[in-house]
């Protein structure tokens, strides 16, 4: 009865609709860029999609699946069989991996699914989760709402062109302080969260660093969730190394990929989950009650683009080294600093050579100034003052566009 006595102006403030756990989250950042772009008819080298879709042949496959009747109704739970086992040969092929079709593959809507399921099923309320900083952005969301608490360790950049440098300009690149990750674990730590490629710096870890990883792993008996949906995204010498092959990590890593980046169809939304039957049963077990299934007809045609044939996975690698080092020219030559990235198709540069230092505030005059919108890494920190200069481009787009956005940046050096 207290309510109906006390004053109006003592009323409590009404509930807002939003809980606890997602106050701090407001519209993503990549749907928040690509609005600004539409509504300023800017070229969007923000959110990463490409603007040529992928193989003819495997959007025939859809096609076919489509009309032949396979999946247009809910798939198996744990994805179609002919897309399982090709999950299974690509990871053998390409890393020696093996993987029970039956029990240690779970397909998912796009690699999204697969980390909210991995983090929903696998923690509980108040564990620690560490994981590189700046982290892609669902990353911080679904720890969140499976109660977890992030623990970021800052990749940083260092002080030398590093490991790999390469023809197009060497320059500063990301680096993992493995003392910082080692600090990071405590006793409720529950699991590692890392990305290999990584976005948004484009760093792709060592095997000095993934070997670190690993043996932290098991020494501290911790659970490892890896993002790798830029596994067939590297340049120059660097390497993709699936953290599941090193000593002791089968065991006790989930490792995550999507048809959306490595055959260019974002929207068809086709990931899937690799790992042990306990590890991924736990992550089926939060995933049947999210999408239960989807992308029916989708998933046939991921089988197939599985298959394709080395020269598909070359060819594709190619095609984004040779835009990398286009996009990263015109940067360059527009005066900032370019951060050169050795995997996905993201470069992060700085823009503290133009005398500003707010990265938010420069993406969004951005479209004003020169008609090109991106993304302000600062959001991807917890850290404000780590990435505050810190802006991503995409380059996963034609030829004549990233030309037409490097002419577009000029105007910020004149
Ligand atoms: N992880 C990373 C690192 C990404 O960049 C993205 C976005 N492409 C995803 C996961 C989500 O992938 P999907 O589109 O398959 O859901
Ligand atoms: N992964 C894409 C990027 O980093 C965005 C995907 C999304 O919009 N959720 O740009």
């Amino acid at each position: 009865m207290a309510a109906m006595t006390s004053s109006a102006s003592s009323a409590p403030a009404p509930r807002p609709a939003l809980n606890r756990r997602l106050a701090e989250f407001g519209t993503t950042i990549f749907a928040e860029m690509s609005a600004l772009a539409l509504r300023t008819g800017s070229i969007n080298l923000g959110q990463g999609f490409p603007d040529t879709d992928g193989p003819e042949e495997i959007r025939e496959a859809a096609v076919r699946a489509l009309r032949d009747g396979r999946g247009n109704q809910y798939p198996p739970g744990p994805g179609v069989p002919e897309l399982r086992t090709a999950i299974v040969d690509h990871q053998q092929r390409r890393y020696g991996l093996t993987f029970d079709p039956d029990t240690e593959v779970l397909v998912t809507a796009g690699a999204t699914e697969a980390i909210a399921a991995a983090l929903l099923g696998l923690l509980e309320p108040g564990d620690e989760v560490v994981a590189l900083e700046p982290y892609y952005d669902s990353y911080a969301a679904c720890i969140a709402m499976a109660g977890g608490t992030r623990v970021p360790v800052t990749l940083r950049p260092s002080d030398g062109p590093g490991e790999g440098a390469d023809e197009a300009g060497g320059g500063r690149r990301f680096r993992l302080d493995l003392d910082e990750l080692r600090d990071a674990v405590t006793d409720r730590t529950r699991l590692l969260l890392i990305n290999t490629p990584h976005n948004p710096t484009g760093t792709v870890l060592t095997r000095q660093e993934l070997t670190a990883i690993a043996e932290l792993a098991v020494e501290r008996d911790l659970l490892v969730v890896t993002d790798e949906v830029y596994e067939h995204l590297v340049f120059d010498d660097a390497e993709h190394l699936p953290l599941a092959s090193f000593p002791g990590m089968r065991e006790r890593t989930v490792t995550i990929g999507s048809a959306g980046k490595t055959f260019s169809f974002t929207g068809w939304k086709v990931g899937w989950v690799t790992g042990t039957r306990e590890l991924v049963t736990a992550v089926r077990t939060a995933k049947q009650y999210l999408t239960y299934v989807a992308s029916g007809p989708f998933q046939y045609a991921v089988a197939e683009a599985l298959r394709l044939p080395d020269s598909y996975f070359d060819g594709f690698r190619a095609d984004l080294h040779r835009k990398r080092n286009l996009l990263g020219d015109g940067l360059r030559a527009a005066g900032f600093e370019v951060y050169q990235p050795q995997g996905t198709y993201f470069i992060t540069t700085d823009i503290t050579p133009f005398g500003e230092k707010d990265a938010y505030a420069f993406c969004r005059a951005l479209p004003e100034r020169c008609g090109v919108v991106a993304i302000p890494n600062s959001v991807f920190y917890d850290d404000p003052d780590a990435g505050r200069s810190q802006v991503r481009f995409t380059f996963c787009k034609k030829d004549d566009v990233l030309h037409e956005a490097a002419s577009r940046l000029q105007r910020l050096a004149s």
